[in-house]
Order: structure tokens, then sequence, then C-alpha cells
């Protein structure tokens, strides 16, 4: 199964991804996740697109599609992939077609995630992130402390630099300008389903099951 999430940033992606990971037995390729785990560990893809990601602004298309292709043309990636967070420009999602051809795989499916903007704004305020396994909470559903662990693994729970208030209005202006043009590519492909994204993590998961089990035609 070949599933790639599309969705301004906040409309709950990385959630949901985790999840069809789990259920379908296929990885989770987070670009934004890869690109945090560069950075922590101070590799050169990190340095370089540390300078990006502080400013609310995209990686540069060239070194985001050799990051991508080389993890889907992978080992790993042989059963299928979530993708989360790429493609997010048009020259991104034209470069994947080129490469999903070469692998003939011909059967992936978009989703697009529906979220009013200042759902979105508030989501994003309240997203915090576990350190060690990655695990989102919500500050208002879950009601932590400070200084509370994730139940999940017991590492830290911070709050991502660039979900700050200045950084997340930069984000969802780029993502207006450069990752909304997408929408329309894979409409005009006919491969695009819209998913209403606000309820619970169970009912927003529910729907998206409801609609990868329905054949695309
Ligand atoms: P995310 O965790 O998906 O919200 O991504 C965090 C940040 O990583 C984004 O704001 C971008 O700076 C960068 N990023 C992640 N994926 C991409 C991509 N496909 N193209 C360009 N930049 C990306």
């Amino acid at each position: 199964m070949h599933i790639i999430l599309y969705g301004a940033p906040g409309v709950g992606k990385g959630t949901q991804a985790k999840i069809l990971s789990h259920i379908y037995h296929i990885p989770h390729i987070s670009t934004g996740d890869i690109l945090r785990e560069n950075i922590k560990n101070q590799t050169p893809l990190g340095v370089k697109a540390k300078q990006f990601m502080d400013g609310g602004n995209l990686v540069p298309d060239d070194v985001m599609i050799g990051m991508i292709k080389a993890i889907i043309s992978s080992d790993r990636c042989k059963s299928g992939f979530i993708l989360d967070g790429f493609p997010r420009t048009v020259a991104q999602a034209e470069a994947l077609n080129i490469i999903l051809c070469d692998l003939h795989i011909n059967d992936y499916r978009v989703i697009n995630f529906i979220v009013p903007e200042d759902v979105i704004i508030s989501r994003l305020s309240d997203r915090y992130v576990c350190v060690k396994c990655g695990k989102i909470y919500n500050y208002s559903i879950d009601k932590f402390k400070a200084g509370d662990k994730c139940f999940k693994c017991g590492g830290n729970i911070y709050q991502r630099d660039d979900d700050k208030p200045e950084t997340v209005k930069k984000r969802l202006s780029v993502y207006h300008t450069s990752t909304e043009p997408v929408k329309q590519y894979y409409t005009t492909t006919g491969r695009l389903t819209n998913i209403d994204g606000l309820g619970t993590i169970d009912e927003i998961t529910l729907r998206l099951l409801t609609a990868l089990q329905k054949k695309k035609n």
C-alpha cells in the first residue's frame, strides 16, 4: 500500500500516519522527522536544513527530492509507505511521479485532510512532542504539567521551535503559496481523496480506513 498524506501543518498527518503504519505494517516516512533527526545529529543535511526550518521556510526541492528518492527506492519501502510531509511543492509532486513510475508503483493514494485554519493554529500552538519516541501530545486535551514525561517511553516532552506563534504564521503562508497548488496537481490526476480532519483521533482513523478501502476510479 502506498499512501501520501497531504495537508497543512497541524491537520493531523503525523498522528494518523503513525496509526496507519501500525495497521498496514508499512513505514511512516515523515520528512520533517528525518530533517529534525539530521539537525539533532548535526549532519551536513541537518546544518543546511536548519536555516530554512527555523524561519518556517521550505528546504530546497533538490535536497528533498534526492532524500525521498533514496528512501522510497530502498528495501525498507518495498511493501509500501506512508509519506507525511512530502510532496510540498508541485516540483516535488512531479519528481515523485517520475520516481514512482520508475519503480512501477501506480496504486498510490493521496489523502487530503480538511481542517479550518483557526483550528490548525490552535492545534499547532497546543502541540508538544516526545523527544524520544515522537508521540504527539495536545496541551489542552492531554493536560500535562511542565516537567511531565512521555507516558509511553518516559522521554522529555517539548514544543517544536517552529510551532511557536511567529513561525506558525510563516509556515501557513508558505503552505498557501507553495503547497496548496499540489492539491490541484493531484485533483487533476484523479488521485486526491478529501477527508474531514475534525473530530477525535479514532473518528478520523475510521474515516481514513473507509476511504482507503474504497477503490478509486
Ligand atoms: P513538518 O514536520 O512536516 O511540519 O516539517 C517541518 C519543516 O521541515 C517544514 O516547515 C520545512 O521547513 C521542512 N520540510 C519538511 N518536509 C519538507 C518538504 N517536503 N519540502 C521542503 N521542506 C520540508
